[in-house]
Formats: C-alpha cells, sequence, structure tokens
C-alpha cells in the first residue's frame, strides 16, 4: 500500500499516465513511510531502497510515478550535509576538465554563463580562466558552498543565488552557455527547468546536460544495483529519452555524447567487488586514476 504522503506523477517528459514496471528495490521506497525514508536518503544505511522506475509507454522515459513531493524534498535536501564526495577530488577535477573541452568545443563562449547546481565552481573556474563570457548567473541551493563558489567565479562580474526556479534576474536572450551538471535527474518538473533556462539563451546558444545514462553497459550489468537507482532520482534518462525531452522543451538541435570519468583504481575496485558482494573494507589497492566512458553521458542542446 502507498503511503498518502507521497507524490503521483505521471510522466515528467509528455504526462502519458500509460507505464511498464522496470526497476525496484527488494524494499520498496513507496512502502516506507517519509521518517523511514531519511536514514537511507542521507546514507545512513547501507541497504537500497529506492522508489521503483516504470518506463512510460509514450515517450520511452524511466521515471518513478510515485515520489517525495516538493515540500519533502525541500526538508531532505536542507538536512543532508554538504559535499557528501565519494570520488577524491583530482579525479573529479578531471571529470569536470572533460565536460568543459567538450562545451567549449560547441559553444560560443561570449554572452552570459548560466548554471544551475554548480556546486564549489569547478567549471565555472574552467569557464572564468579560458572563456570571456560577461556576466556568470550562478543558480545554487546549497548555501554552504557559495563562499567557495564566489571564489572561484572571482573577479569576473556575476550573481549567486539560493533560488532555482526563478532566474528572472538574467536577461532573456542573454546567455551563451547554460549548465547542468547533475541537477536534470534530480528534479520533479525537467522540462519546465528546460523552457526556463531556453528563453534566456541568446542565438546559437548552447545548454550543456551531463546526466546518468540508464541505457548504458553499466547499468545492464549491475541491474537494481546501479548507484543512480536511488532516492535523489526521480526520473532517468537514456540518449534516446533525453534527447525527446529536450525537443518538447522546443531546443532547435540536440546531440548526446557518452562522457569520460576519472576514477582512481582503487575506487573501481571497491566498487566492482561492492556490486558482486564483497566488501574489501581497508585492503590497501593501487591509487592511480583510469578514464571511463562508463554510466553518464554530456547532453548539448542548441536553441
Ligand atoms: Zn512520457
Amino acid at each position: 500500500m502507498t503511503p498518502i504522503s507521497f507524490l503521483s506523477r505521471a510522466c515528467p517528459v509528455c504526462a502519458s499516465t500509460s507505464a511498464r514496471a522496470e526497476a525496484s528495490s527488494d524494499q520498496r521506497a513507496e512502502d516506507l513511510s517519509l521518517d523511514q525514508l531519511r536514514p537511507y536518503w542521507s546514507g545512513l544505511f547501507k541497504k537500497k531502497v529506492f522508489f521503483s522506475y516504470d518506463r512510460c509507454a509514450a515517450c520511452g522515459v524511466l521515471f518513478a510515478p510515485t515520489y517525495f513531493s516538493d515540500e519533502q524534498l525541500e526538508q531532505l535536501y536542507a538536512d543532508m550535509a554538504p559535499n557528501m564526495e565519494v570520488v577524491p577530488t583530482a579525479s573529479l577535477e578531471a571529470t569536470q576538465r572533460g565536460y568543459w573541452d567538450v562545451t567549449a568545443g560547441t559553444a560560443p563562449l561570449d554572452g552570459g554563463y548560466l548554471e544551475i547546481g554548480p556546486d564549489v565552481g569547478y567549471i565555472v573556474r574552467l569557464a572564468v580562466a579560458e572563456a570571456r563570457f560577461d556576466h556568470y548567473w550562478l543558480f545554487e541551493p546549497n548555501g554552504a558552498v557559495h563562499g567557495a563558489l564566489a571564489q572561484a567565479a572571482g573577479n569576473a562580474p556575476h550573481d549567486i543565488s539560493l533560488e532555482m526556479n526563478d532566474l528572472s534576474i538574467v536577461p532573456d536572450r542573454s546567455v551563451g552557455l547554460a549548465v547542468m551538471v547533475h541537477v536534470l535527474d534530480h528534479l520533479l518538473d525537467p522540462r519546465a527547468m528546460l523552457e526556463r533556462i531556453r528563453v534566456k539563451l541568446k542565438p546559437g546558444g548552447v545548454l550543456m546536460i551531463v546526466t546518468h545514462n540508464e541505457a548504458s553497459l553499466l547499468r545492464k550489468l549491475m541491474a537494481s544495483r546501479w548507484p543512480p537507482f536511488c532516492l535523489q532520482h526521480p526520473e532517468l534518462y537514456s540518449p534516446a529519452s533525453i534527447k525527446t525531452l529536450v525537443r518538447r522543451a522546443a531546443y532547435q538541435k540536440v546531440e548526446v555524447q557518452r562522457s569520460v570519468n576519472y576514477f582512481p583504481i582503487d575506487f573501481m575496485v571497491r566498487q566492482a567487488a561492492y556490486t558482486v558482494g564483497i566488501d574489501l573494507g581497508k585492503i590497501p589497492l593501487p591509487k592511480a586514476a583510469l578514464g571511463l566512458k562508463l554510466g553518464n553521458m554530456i547532453t548539448l542542446a542548441h536553441v
């Protein structure tokens, strides 16, 4: 039985209510209460619990038809410790450098720069050093990282806001590049976000989106143990379904590439062992980094 406190959703891309069940955890989130789910949300319990994912019969997006409401999400994110990073920073920086290099080869690097959820500003720092944007519009709901973010923007003209849904401070048709790294698949209404950003892009402007790829080999190998199946993702995309979403938000052209993620080898081996149910604990492993096209993708949407 589903507790009535959770939200019942139609497909967030096309609003269809026709869908087939596809992925569930042994203990399903929709069978627990909000209070029972809190420790799972903050990663206190190792056991995997997520809201079951269905595949929309009309547009093919994978989404959770039962999920937290906006109010519940606000509470949960507010309680979350900032910067829960599993991957060490050098690998994270190399991964973000890869996102920037792909984007810089496609997007106009002038006009405004807009980012939703920039965290401490990994990509902002690269953009300030290597491009000539006239203003940085940074929408970051986690106030704990605003100091670090301001440092990343340095002397470049910038505005940092706690807001994510109201972009009205940004002039319409002024932005050359908009960026969302691991944000879109956390949103209850991803299409509305894409539409809000679209009106801010200048002619020729580009929106760069990084998401997990649910059609990846890693997902097939790991099945329901695939890490992006979790309480934080109300929907997950494949190259096909994200193209559908972007086109429905009225962008003119869209391309999708698999992205390279850099992992320390010891981290990879521990993850692989965990996948088959072995916990390597404190056993020492080599520290070198490895670039892999794993479970992520970069989407470039043109107005
Ligand atoms: Zn749909």
